[in-house]
């Protein structure tokens, strides 16, 4: 006799309806700061801008920081600035997000892709080497769903080859690596302030970095190939290709008011992933967020791995990753597969078709993508499942607690589920 019953089943979600709340949070801070800019006579790159500049470099101990529209800006100007040029070879993880290795490309730059760690899903430091040739210039250290990549064993590495390192903190405000935050690690780092950010202005980036050489060439690609900000006197030359890059004072407007409440947010994310956590503790299949010794995650994504053989299951991984989630959803908790493929198989790079007439590649080497050769990205796609928004504020303990138990009941009626025929459906 089941006492309850799954809501898939028609029992009652776990998680009750409107319990979650949307991400993220506005209140008159930030009404007051946009509404001021709105009323200024700068809305290009103005007084907002600079100040965001100023206050995020403050944030996060850097000595310099430059806005952008998007992070994919800041990473395409590390790639840059860290001397990445025509036929250069980057290596960067094989699961991320796209820009992490278009960025790349943006340079005409070719990306080498490298394993992720399962347990991390960040880059595994023990495969780089073997991917290592002449042409390397770079390494791109993404430090995925908030948790900082494994920096020591690739900064070695890096400083052994003559290479620069680039982090990807798009997903990483105030996340931290043996006590230093992300973004102070390396050569130069990128942080995003889109919508799903820990850190969120709509759309918008921050490129910083602590050695001047490195930040005049990305200012030079932020704004026109000018060497002169647009803060004091221009000239209006171009020295060298340059983009258009800048953010604009009514989003850096809101990027202040939010990075004013960050600090707040990242407690309220690492308290109710504490919650999540303990309520999803020793679960049989369930394998929750790893977080090594020395690494602070900022708690991005919750991401866990799932494994049916716990549950006696011999079908194809992703059917009963499938089946799970949808169970969950109907008990009212928002997991998604964050992303379902891996950065090499993108027709980008399956096609090689960037620039148009091999470029990059007929600059260097042709490479393979083979998606066979990253198994652990791989696996990683049929097996995890995450969320975001759950953890955020406002959401609380209350939430928190909501979710594990919605969780739980999942795992603890799994048996109840017509695994093959729910996980072979699309629509998760
Ligand atoms: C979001 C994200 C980016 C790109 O940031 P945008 O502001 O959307 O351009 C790059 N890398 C990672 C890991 C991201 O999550």
């Amino acid at each position: 006799m089941k006492q309850v019953k799954l809501a898939l089943l028609g029992g009652k979600p776990a998680v009750p309806a409107g319990a979650i709340r949307k991400w993220p949070p506005i209140d008159s801070s930030d009404e007051d700061r946009v509404l001021a800019s709105l009323r200024g006579d700068n809305h290009a790159y103005g007084p907002n801008c600079r100040a965001f500049e100023d206050e995020f470099a403050a944030w996060n101990g850097n000595r310099f920081a430059i806005t952008t529209n998007s992070g994919t800006a800041a990473l395409h100007m590390g790639v840059a600035a860290c001397g990445c040029g025509a036929g250069d070879e980057v290596i960067v993880p094989a699961y991320s997000w796209s820009s992490s290795a278009t960025c790349v490309l943006h340079h005409n730059a070719i990306p080498v892709f490298v394993d992720i760690d399962y347990d991390t899903m960040n880059i595994d430091p023990a495969r780089i080497e073997a991917a290592l040739s002449e042409r390397t210039r770079a390494i791109i250290a993404v430090h995925l769903h908030g948790l900082p990549a494994s920096m020591d064993p690739i900064l070695e590495i890096a400083l052994r080859h003559g290479l620069k390192v680039i982090e990807d903190c798009c997903q990483a405000h105030g996340a931290e690596y043996k006590g230093t935050r992300v973004g102070r690690l390396a050569d130069c780092g990128a942080f995003s302030f889109n919508q799903n950010k820990c850190l969120c202005s709509g759309e918008g980036g921050m490129f910083v970095t602590d050695n001047e050489e490195i930040l005049q060439r990305a200012r030079m690609v932020w704004s026109f190939g000018e060497t002169r900000t647009p803060a004091k006197d221009r000239d209006y030359h171009a020295y060298a290709l340059g983009w258009m890059y800048r953010n604009n004072d009514l989003t850096a407007a809101f990027g202040r008011a939010q990075l004013a409440k960050l600090d707040a947010y990242l407690e309220t994310a690492a308290r109710n992933a504490r919650i999540l956590a303990a309520g999803v503790r020793d679960i049989p299949g369930l394998q929750p967020p790893t977080v090594p010794e020395g690494h602070k995650t900022n708690w991005y994504n919750f991401t866990c791995h799932v494994d049916g053989a716990a549950y006696g299951y011999q079908g194809p991984p992703a059917r009963f990753r499938n089946a799970v989630m949808k169970a969950l959803q109907a008990e009212g908790v928002p997991v998604e597969v964050w992303q379902d493929f891996i950065l090499p198989e993108m027709t980008v790079f399956q096609a090689q078709n960037a620039y148009g007439q091999g470029s990059p590649w007929n600059y260097g080497r042709r490479l393979s993508y083979d998606p066979a050769l990253f198994p652990v990205a791989r696996k990683h796609c049929e097996t995890h499942f995450g969320m975001t928004v759950p953890l955020r504020a406002p959401n609380d303990e209350l939430v928190a607690q909501h979710v594990g138990a919605g969780i739980r009941k999942v795992f603890e009626r799994i048996g109840d589920l017509d695994i093959d025929a729910l996980g072979a459906e699309t629509g998760v």
